[in-house]
């Protein structure tokens, strides 16, 4: 068994002389959670479209559960659940109905898959209340159900939390988790809200303007946000002074509110605190605090020109 689900190899798709992808080697480890990030019309649909089978590679291939063959590229597919271009939601019908229907569709026998995959979302206790009548959040879970009818054991959802209110998208965020925990499905995601997917992804790539800038796993990510102690005093011009005077190769910045981030030495915030206490500063806010994935995103891709 392959320990990859999807591995493309030189992967490129031009639009009319544009390169929506360009020679993108990616590789998606089976288990793994993948965050896929890049800015608008970098090419992360492009992608997921290409694996999905929705739209052809113009060079380049794809390894889909270790199998490059045309033909078993194909078979492969049945093992893949995804939301893009999910089945229009039937809206006079409800969630089991809807979901009766995709069954049909897709040839799946076991009627009690419906309940099972209800359930996994949460949307069991919704009985007669129709589809039409759904939150959005609540019509994300019922495509994410359909998705998942079938038992694929590769989930591909591009943007999934758009237009979402911040409650469902921490829901979705823990369904997820679970999904990938507790039914071992491997993930591939993209989403605009970084935060969100730091929250989630086990894995990430980088991709800018068709290019796979970087794929890193969240240990080597955690590596690279620096750590900061976030520090508000009531005088910061004078904390600066103190800590240039009394910290040894001190690293901070001043921000426009007057908050400093202090970036070396980070290892005794304890000390540290003590000493501007210890100078007469009356300490407001003193925090250790990591730089997000938004940071390092900007910082990586501004390196590129952007
Ligand atoms: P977004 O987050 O906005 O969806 P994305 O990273 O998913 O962005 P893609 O949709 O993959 O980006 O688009 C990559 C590039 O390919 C863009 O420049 C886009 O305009 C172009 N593109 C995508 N699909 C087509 C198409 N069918 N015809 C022509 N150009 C296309």
């Amino acid at each position: 068994m392959s320990d990859y689900v999807l591995r493309t190899n030189q992967l490129s798709k031009e639009y009319g002389g544009h390169n929506a992808l360009d020679h993108v080697d990616l590789s998606i480890r089976r288990g793994s959670i993948y965050g896929f990030i890049g800015q608008n019309g970098a090419g992360k649909s492009t992608l997921m479209r290409i694996v999905t089978g929705l739209a052809f590679p113009t060079s380049g291939s794809i390894e889909l559960f270790g199998k490059s063959g045309a033909q078993e590229i194909m078979g492969a597919r049945s093992r893949i659940g995804t939301t893009i271009e999910s089945p229009a939601l039937f809206p006079f019908m409800t969630a089991y109905e809807n979901m009766e229907v995709q069954r049909l569709q897709k040839g799946i026998r076991d009627k009690e898959a419906i309940e099972e995959t209800l359930a996994m979302v949460g949307l069991q206790e919704t009985g007669r209340k129709l589809a039409g009548d759904f939150s959005l959040g609540m019509k994300q879970r019922l495509d994410l159900a359909i998705a998942l009818l079938g038992q694929p054991e590769f989930l591909i959802l591009d943007e999934p939390t758009n237009g979402l209110d911040p409650m469902s998208v921490v829901e979705l965020r823990g369904l997820l988790k679970r999904l990938n925990r507790e039914s071992g499905i491997t993930i591939l995601i993209s989403s605009h809200i970084l935060s969100e997917l730091h929250l989630l992804a086990t894995h990430y790539g980088i991709i800018h303007q068709g290019k796979l800038l970087e794929q890193l796993t969240l240990k080597e990510l955690s590596g690279k946000c620096r750590q900061y102690l976030h520090i508000k005093v009531d005088d910061s011009g004078r904390a600066a002074e103190v800590m240039r005077r009394e910290l040894e190769g001190a690293e901070f910045k001043v921000m426009p509110d007057g908050i400093i981030r202090l970036f070396n030495p980070v290892e005794h915030p304890g000390k540290i605190s003590s000493m501007l206490a210890a100078s007469g500063l009356e300490i407001e806010q003193f925090t250790p605090t990591g730089e997000h994935l938004e940071s390092y995103f900007v910082q990586r891709i501004a390196g590129c020109g952007a």
